[in-house]
C-alpha cells in the first residue's frame, strides 16, 4: 500500500511525486519502466528549459537532475525497470518488475505516462518499408544516448518540435537536410526553434508539402513531394524526387493512455488526455494525470507548474482531504482547438489558469473567457500559433461569480 503511487518518472512524474511527498503524502512510490529517471528530456541534450521554473537555460538532462536529486532526498521510493501492467477504478496497479508480478493498493494515483510519436502507419505513408525510416524522437535517442549516427542524407517529414530539433542536432553531426516537409501553412514547432534550428543553418522548410512516394527496398534511396493546395490536392506538375539514406518523421505525438482506458478514466477527444477538474483528478475518484499523458505540452516547465497540481492534490485525496465543491465545465469555442481543465471548481483558493492552443495562426489576437454574453476574461496577445499553448488565469474572485458553462475562444486577424 502506497498513499500516492506515480506512473512514470519523466518530468511530470517527478514533479508530481516530489509536490505530493511535500505537502505531506507519507508514502509515495515512482513507478518507471525504463531503466533511469527522467523521461524524456534524457534523450534532449539541447538547451532551452528551465526559462520559467529557474530562470536558466539548461539541457534535458541537467532539467530533469534537479528534480531526480531532491526525490532521491524526498527519500521517495523509485522502482526502475517496472512496467504498469494494469490500473483498476479502485487504484490497484498491476507491475511487472525485477520481482515478477505484483499488485500495489495506492490510496491515490497520478498517471505521467507521457506521450508517444504517430508512426509512418498512422500517416498511411505510400511505398515500401525500407531501413532508414525512422521516427524523429527514435533517431534523437539512437543519436543522443547510443551514439549512433543514424543517416547522412536526411528529409524530415512534419516540422514539429522533435523534427526541427533533429534538423540541427543531424547537422552539427554533419549529415545533409535537404528539406523539412510540412503539410500545413505554418509549421507546428515553436517559432524560436523555426530560426534557431532550419534558418541558421539554410535548412530549406517547405510548407503545403506533401511526400507522396517512399523509394528504396532495403534501404530508403529517396522520396517524391509535391505541393498540396488549400483542399489537400496534389498541385499538378510540382511533383520532384528528392534522393535521400533517411527520413525521419515528426508528425505528431499521442498521449500513452492505454493503462487510463484500462483504469475506465473518461478520455477528451481534443486533447486524447483525460478529462480533468482544476485539481488534475480524472472522472474517477483518486486518479489524477499531468503532463504529456494530459495534453501535449511543448514546454517542460509548464509540465513541471501541472504535475505539483496532481502532486498536492493526490496526496490530499490520500489525506481524505481533497476539497469537493460544485464544478462548472468549460468548452473550446471559435479559434479554440481544446481547452484544460475541462471543469472548474467555484471554491478555488489558487484560482486556476487555462490551457488552451488556437486552431490556426491569429495576429493582434484577443482570449476571451465568456460565460453566455457575460465576457469574464480578455488578454491580448500580438501573435497566437497553434504550435505554441495559450494559458489565462482566473482568480478565485472570478471563479466564484460564475454559475455556467465557460467558454473560452480566439478572435484576431487570422493569418493562415
Ligand atoms: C524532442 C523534444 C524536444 C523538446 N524540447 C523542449 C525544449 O527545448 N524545451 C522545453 O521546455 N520542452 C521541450 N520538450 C518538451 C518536454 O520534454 C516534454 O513536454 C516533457 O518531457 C513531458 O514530460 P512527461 O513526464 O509528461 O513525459 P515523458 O518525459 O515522456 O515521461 C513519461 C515517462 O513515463 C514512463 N512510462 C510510460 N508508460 C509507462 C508504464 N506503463 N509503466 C511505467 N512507466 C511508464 C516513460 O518511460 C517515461 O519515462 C521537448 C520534447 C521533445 C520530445
Amino acid at each position: 500500500m502506497a498513499d500516492v503511487i506515480v506512473i512514470g518518472g519523466g518530468p511530470a512524474g517527478l514533479g508530481a511525486a516530489l509536490e505530493a511527498k511535500k505537502t505531506g503524502a507519507e508514502s509515495v512510490v515512482i513507478l518507471e519502466r525504463d531503466r533511469e529517471l527522467g523521461g524524456i528530456l534524457n534523450q534532449c541534450i539541447h538547451n532551452g528549459f528551465g526559462l520559467h521554473e529557474f530562470q536558466e537555460e539548461l539541457t534535458g538532462p541537467e532539467y530533469a537532475q534537479r528534480f531526480i536529486n531532491q526525490v532521491k532526498d524526498e527519500e521517495i521510493d523509485v522502482y526502475l525497470n517496472t512496467m504498469v501492467l494494469d490500473l483498476t477504478e479502485d487504484r490497484k496497479v498491476t507491475v511487472l518488475g525485477d520481482e515478477g508480478v505484483q499488485v500495489i493498493q495506492g490510496k491515490s494515483v497520478v498517471l505521467a505516462m507521457g506521450c508517444r510519436e504517430r508512426t509512418a502507419g498512422a500517416i498511411d505513408l505510400q511505398g515500401y518499408r525500407p531501413a532508414g525510416v525512422y521516427n524523429a524522437g527514435m533517431a534523437q535517442r539512437i543519436l543522443n544516448m547510443e551514439g549512433y549516427q543514424v543517416g547522412r542524407e536526411v528529409v524530415i517529414y512534419g516540422s514539429g518540435d522533435i523534427g526541427l530539433i533533429m534538423a540541427r542536432r543531424m547537422t552539427l553531426e554533419g549529415a545533409k537536410v535537404k528539406a523539412v516537409v510540412e503539410v500545413m501553412p505554418h509549421s507546428s514547432g515553436l517559432y524560436r526553434n523555426i530560426a534557431q534550428c532550419l534558418e541558421d543553418y539554410d535548412i530549406p522548410l517547405l510548407l503545403r508539402h506533401q511526400i507522396q512516394k517512399v523509394y528504396g527496398k532495403d534501404r530508403i534511396e529517396g522520396v517524391t513531394i509535391s505541393q498540396i493546395d488549400d483542399q489537400w490536392r496534389t498541385v499538378e506538375g510540382t511533383e520532384k524526387i528528392i534522393s535521400c539514406d533517411t527520413l525521419l518523421l515528426s508528425v505528431g505525438l499521442i498521449p500513452e493512455n492505454e493503462l487510463s482506458e484500462k483504469g475506465n478514466v473518461p478520455l477528451d477527444s481534443g486533447t486524447k488526455g483525460a478529462i480533468v477538474n482544476s485539481t488534475m483528478e480524472t472522472g474517477i475518484p483518486g486518479i489524477f494525470s499531468c503532463g504529456n499523458v494530459l495534453h501535449v505540452h511543448d514546454i517542460v516547465d509548464f509540465v513541471t507548474k501541472e504535475s505539483r497540481i496532481a502532486g498536492r492534490n493526490a496526496a490530499r485525496f490520500a489525506r481524505n482531504e481533497l476539497p469537493r465543491g460544485e464544478e462548472i465545465p468549460t468548452r473550446p469555442g471559435k479559434g479554440v482547438t481544446y481547452t484544460l481543465p475541462q471543469k472548474l471548481m467555484l471554491e478555488d483558493p489558487d484560482g486556476v489558469t487555462l490551457f488552451l492552443r488556437s486552431d490556426v495562426i491569429y495576429k493582434k489576437a484577443r482570449v476571451k473567457v465568456k460565460e453566455g454574453d457575460r465576457l469574464v476574461k480578455e488578454k491580448r496577445e500580438r501573435l497566437i500559433v497553434p504550435s505554441e499553448m495559450v494559458q489565462i488565469t482566473l482568480d478565485p474572485e472570478e471563479l466564484r461569480e460564475l454559475n455556467g458553462e465557460i467558454i473560452v475562444e480566439i478572435v484576431g486577424e487570422k493569418n493562415d
